[in-house]
């Protein structure tokens, strides 16, 4: 499938929203042209897969050179199918890369993944791309698993301050709570937009809903984004209505 026709299917067909030349998607095209790619796969063996969360996985294998935080890789069941991309979870002081994965139920690779066990191959690239925070303060803005990139970088060391905002529908969804409450503490957001909320610390609604909850946003701030399409489109939309300039705008969104 054609990015763009991807794309459409989670923002609706209103094409004046797809992201533009203007907006800094990181890694956008890079990313688009080795989706399907083969190329450089080498088999690794799981040591670890353990369901987090509701039909959300941790997958580990053994780290074998460096990366920096924000790279993703490309894993493939077997060496004939489709490889998809993932962000690396994990610091780059670990002795593993782990990913974190949500199984999507018609999904070619992530419902067989999750059916794997310790000791069984993957297929796995090396780490690419550049999706890293390099200023600060910073903002990540996550839904789902579009936490992993910004739990990767917590884990190898950030320099600076961060706020965090995490948004799930359901509140066993919040992974890593308590690292992340631990190392953050009241810059680390919760928004929790199904389940009725049991007050403070969470934040009732939608990422969307929190940031326009605020009544002014540092213009001089960094804003990562990370999370399906149609969330990041449209936090993007909001940043900007708020005033955030462009160039201060990075996002990774997974299709
Ligand atoms: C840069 C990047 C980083 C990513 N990082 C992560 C991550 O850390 N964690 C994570 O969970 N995911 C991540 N993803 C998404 C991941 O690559 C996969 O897309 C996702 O896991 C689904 O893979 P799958 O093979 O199970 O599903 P797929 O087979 O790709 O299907 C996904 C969905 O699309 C639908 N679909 C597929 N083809 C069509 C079609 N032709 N027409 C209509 N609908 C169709 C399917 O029914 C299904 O609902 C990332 C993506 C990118 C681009």
């Amino acid at each position: 499938m054609r990015l763009e026709e991807s794309i459409l299917r989670t923002v609706g067909k209103d094409r004046s929203r797809l992201p533009t030349p203007e907006f800094p998607i990181h890694s956008f095209v890079y990313m688009t042209t080795q989706k399907n790619s083969h190329e450089g796969l080498r088999p690794v063996q799981i040591s670890r897969l353990e369901e987090i969360s509701p039909a959300v996985f941790l997958i580990s294998f053994h780290r074998s050179g460096p990366f920096k935080p924000g790279q993703v890789i490309r894993i493939a069941a077997s060496p004939d199918d489709p490889p998809r991309i993932y962000s690396i979870c994990s610091g780059n002081r670990e002795a593993e890369i782990t990913v974190l994965f949500n199984v999507k139920p018609d999904g070619k690779l992530t419902p067989r993944l999750s059916r794997m066990k310790a000791g069984e191959e993957i297929y796995v690239s090396e780490p690419y791309g550049s999706f890293a925070c390099d200023g600060y303060p910073v903002w990540w803005i996550a839904t789902g698993t579009g936490l992993a990139p910004f739990y990767s970088t917590l884990q190898s060391g950030v320099e600076g301050k961060v706020r965090l905002v995490h948004g799930v529908s359901h509140l066993n969804q919040f992974y890593f709570e308590h690292e992340l409450e631990t190392a953050l503490g009241e810059e680390y957001i919760r928004c929790c937009s199904r389940d009725t909320i049991p007050g403070k610390p969470y934040f009732q609604g939608r990422v969307t809903d929190y940031l326009q909850s605020l009544p002014d946003l540092p213009k001089a701030d960094k804003y990562y984004l990370c999370g399906q399409s149609s969330m990041v489109v449209e936090v993007r939309d909001l940043l900007i209505q708020k005033g955030v300039p462009y160039h201060q705008i990075f996002a990774e969104i997974f299709f």
